[in-house]
């Protein structure tokens, strides 16, 4: 499969957006790591999303390989606060639609980020508001 448009969904053409962070470029903004971290799920980049996740925090390698029967469907990114070039901590909320054995699923998060060694990592989940509507999670 030829990726002509992010798989994050930004609308530009993956060589113009995640592809650099995925190389090795320094995302400026926690908003650009979480887009770059969707679509390296979507990739099954797990190396990437290693080492974009905070050192004490981070899930093993292992445990970062996906089940065949997953599909990332479509990022929705709600709201982002702080993150900037010149911030520390930055947060994202955002939903993850996919499915996962034909179940159409989503997941709802506030990512916490901070800087190691200069760069934004991931460094876990807060809880998030209700979005207004109820759903059933099994
Ligand atoms: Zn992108």
């Amino acid at each position: 499969m030829s990726l002509h448009v992010c798989p994050c969904g930004s609308g530009l053409a993956y060589t113009q957006c995640c592809r650099p962070f995925h190389a090795g470029k320094a995302a400026p903004t926690a908003e650009a790591l979480m887009r770059s971290r969707y679509s390296a799920y979507v990739l099954a980049d797990a190396a990437y999303l290693h080492r974009s996740w905070h050192s004490s925090t981070r899930s093993s390698k292992k445990s970062l390989v996906q089940s065949k029967g997953l599909h990332w469907e479509k990022l929705e990114i709600i709201h982002t606060e702080a993150g900037q070039s010149e911030d520390q901590t930055g947060f994202v909320e955002f939903i993850a639609y996919f499915s996962e054995d034909g179940q159409a699923q989503h997941l709802h998060e506030r990512s916490r980020f901070v800087r190691e060694k200069g760069r934004w990592v991931y460094l876990d989940a807060l809880p998030t508001t209700p979005l207004g509507k109820s759903e059933a999670n099994t």
